[in-house]
């Protein structure tokens, strides 16, 4: 059953694109304010956040805060909740990825992913706390992935930065279980989106495969039922954790992978 989100703020990074614009209308089809970010062209953005107001009647703001950037995290959250009148649900969606062997993985790529995958999520839950502790009611949803328990070769950065993020979800759901907030992280396998494709060439370089045989072999092999998962397939679980229902779901790892992490 879809929660009522009515009365509640919804923040998500990285929703200009991919599961984060999945989620946000789905949060925003459920009543919730939401506030959608990201790089990018400015007014593409902007006719994102105009689309997402119009079909759902809710207010919808977009911050431009470069998850690289702590204040500029700040400056997103204290927007929320000044012209939203809280921060109710938190999601850490932005991430990048890089494909490269360890010996040449470029150092600023590491900074970059550990930056915008892990360091990003901890200021936007440091921000937002005291904001869900205030309604005594709260969810922070973190977009992780199966790599937040199993590795892959050629992906150091960011199975390093997704094992942290499911290692400060658990911390948030501990410090957080007597407030009414709960701290969750969903991980998917392979979802189809521009950061799954863009990793193709790359992959095909570091491995010496054609784009076929990165589909079926390396993606597609990871996943028992041989099928991506869903952007918004995603979004349905980030709206169930909003729901009552979920309310005792807290410091847990949602696999949403196709059987992958079962291996
Ligand atoms: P995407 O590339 O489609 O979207 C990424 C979003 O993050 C965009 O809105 C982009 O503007 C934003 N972003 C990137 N760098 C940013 C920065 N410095 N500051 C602010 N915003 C920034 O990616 P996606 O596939 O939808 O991935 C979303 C999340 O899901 C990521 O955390 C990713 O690791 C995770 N994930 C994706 C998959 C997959 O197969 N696509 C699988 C598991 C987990």
């Amino acid at each position: 059953m879809t929660p009522d989100l009515q009365d509640k703020t919804a923040v998500i990074t990285g929703s200009t694109s991919g599961i984060g614009l999945e989620i946000a209308n789905a949060l925003a089809g459920a009543g919730a304010n939401v506030v959608i970010n990201g790089l990018g062209d400015a007014a593409h953005n902007d006719s994102l956040r105009a689309e997402i107001a119009e079909r759902h009647g809710v207010t919808c703001l977009f911050s431009p805060a470069n998850m690289l950037h702590a204040d500029e995290i700040e400056t997103m959250i204290a927007m929320a909740a000044e012209q939203l009148g809280g921060v109710d649900i938190l999601v850490n969606n932005a991430g990048i990825q890089h494909v490269a062997p360890l010996e040449e993985f470029p150092p600023q790529k590491w900074d970059a992913i550990i930056g915008i995958n892990l360091t990003a999520p901890f200021h936007a839950i440091r921000a937002a706390v005291p904001h869900m502790k205030r309604a005594g009611w709260g969810r922070i949803i973190s977009t992780a992935s199966a790599h937040a328990s199993d590795a892959s070769p050629f992906k150091s950065a960011y199975v390093a930065a997704k094992h942290g993020l499911l290692g400060l979800t658990k911390v948030a759901a501990l410090e957080l279980a007597r407030s009414g907030a709960t701290a969750n992280c969903i991980s998917p396998g392979y979802v189809w989106t521009p950061l799954v494709e863009e990793q193709i060439p790359d992959t095909m370089e570091a491995r010496g495969l054609t784009r076929e045989q990165v589909i079926e072999d390396v993606l597609l092999d990871a996943q028992p039922t041989k099928q991506f998962v869903t952007s918004r397939q995603v979004a349905e679980a980030a709206l169930f954790l909003c729901s009552e229902a979920a309310s005792q779901i807290t410091g847990a790892n949602i696999a949403m992978d196709g059987g992958w992490t079962a291996q």
